[in-house]
């Protein structure tokens, strides 16, 4: 089916602004609440949030084989089950909705009036009921900083990460959409050149600038999905930011990995891009040397050029863009980590998130976490305000930004702003 959705030249009777995030040829699906206190499924064009429960009663689904209450629902993951036909279906026809030479809804008033939201008038809630979460750590440039720092410069990658998309699964519970605050964790950790273990606050807290992915129910228990087929179940992206606490790490890692440290809060922008918005924006992804055992091996341009950067707003409300990367330095691709997660007959349900790991470029200046940009905090990060920084303090809120640009066209995410708020107060 062609995705009429994504043609460069369409152009929408809405009012948007030329650098906006969200042209007609984006066309996202989120959750939101409405000023009348209602929760529905919607997209977004512009600044104007659009109610598709409220489209999809007034008849304008009606040529789509759709259930009655499929988007007056507070979570997506049904629709993300109605599959890839489904999904291109609907953004073919709002695209058709909104096109500039449709007059269907642009001459009635009465339906604009309960279709059309400004986005002050609404609040983003997470798209997704998140079954499961999984995450990976494909950035070899990542991987590298993080085992030269950690473990020997000469052997910075462990023996199986250039044939196994290493991953482990996280915990969905504490995923949350942008906007809401999240607390410094507290928890144990070993003081330098100590035996014991000490219980505080973290005092290293961190981002990891990364992107997710959501699928849809892909496979029966015990049958694995072909790497070939593997961007077929995946619905769409958002940016992820997934806090660390570096301290809490290094103490509870060995041997089974994050735990603690990597639990407390991941949060996400709240409008998912589809895979279908975003073919436009297909590149190469990093040569793989060794070559990956077959059932990873895929052909073509399997990554996705997004510019991504973080920003740290401090309490006097300046920001400082501390790092610019893309998800295109990548080593593994989404569907070679989805290939690899059902090799073993893992089941991949409607809803499920899948963070790509930190994405880090290739220079300092594109290191995706505090970690790496200062360097354990060997080199502490100047702000614009004149502070300085080598983890994230107190009352800082850190911004996740991401956008595809080609001459003609831009895609964007929005963004993912989470303020860190003081830890609880403990009596050890
Ligand atoms: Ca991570």
């Amino acid at each position: 089916m062609p995705i009429a959705a994504n043609d460069p030249t369409k152009k929408t009777w809405l009012n948007v602004s030329e650098n906006s995030d969200f042209p007609i040829q984006n066309i996202p699906f989120g959750v939101f609440l409405t000023r009348d206190d209602i929760i529905t499924i919607g997209t977004r064009i512009g600044d104007y949030a659009i109610d598709l429960g409220a489209l999809h009663q007034l008849g304008y689904f009606k040529d789509i084989p759709l259930t009655d209450d499929i988007f007056l629902q507070d979570t997506l993951n049904d629709f993300i089950s109605d599959g890839q036909k489904t999904w291109r279906l609907v953004r073919n026809r709002i695209s058709e909705i909104f096109d500039a030479s449709n007059d269907e809804l642009k001459n009635n008033k009465g339906h604009r009036e309960v279709v059309l939201f400004s986005m002050d008038e609404i609040e983003m809630q997470l798209p997704v009921q998140i079954g499961d979460y999984t995450d990976f750590y494909s950035s070899k440039e990542h991987a590298t900083n993080v085992g030269t720092m950690f473990r020997d410069p000469e052997n910075a990658l462990l023996p199986n990460w250039l044939h196994i998309p290493v991953g482990y699964h996280g915990r969905s519970s504490t995923i949350v959409p942008s906007g809401t605050p999240i607390r410094r964790p507290l928890g144990q950790t070993i003081p330098n050149n100590s035996k014991s273990p000490v219980f505080g606050p973290s005092k290293l807290v961190d981002f990891e600038l990364e992107m997710a992915f959501i699928t849809t129910d892909a496979n029966a228990l015990g049958e694995p999905i072909p790497v070939s087929e593997a961007e077929d179940y995946i619905f769409g992206m958002v940016l992820f930011n997934d806090w660390s606490a570096r301290d809490i790490q290094k103490w509870e890692y060995v041997p089974l990995g994050p735990f603690l440290a990597k639990n407390f809060a991941s949060s996400i922008s709240p409008w998912i891009v589809t895979l279908d918005a975003l073919q436009p924006f297909k590149v190469e992804s990093p040569e793989q040397s060794p070559e990956p055992l077959p059932y990873l091996r895929l052909t073509g341009n399997h990554s996705f050029d997004i510019n991504l950067e973080v920003d740290i707003i401090t309490e006097s409300m300046k920001s400082t863009t501390v790092t610019k990367s893309n998800f295109k330095y990548l080593y593994w691709t989404m569907a070679q980590q989805l290939a690899h997660h059902t090799i073993n007959g893992c089941k991949v349900n409607s809803g499920d998130m899948m963070g790509s790991g930190t994405i880090s470029g290739p220079t300092p200046d594109s290191y995706g976490s505090m970690l790496e940009l200062s360097w354990q905090g060997k080199n502490p990060i100047k702000l614009n305000d004149g502070s300085e920084r080598k983890f994230i303090e107190d009352n800082d809120t850190v911004v996740l930004k991401g956008y595809c640009q080609t001459e003609s066209i831009r895609i964007g995410f929005g963004e993912v702003s989470t303020k860190l708020l003081p830890a609880l107060k403990t009596n050890k």
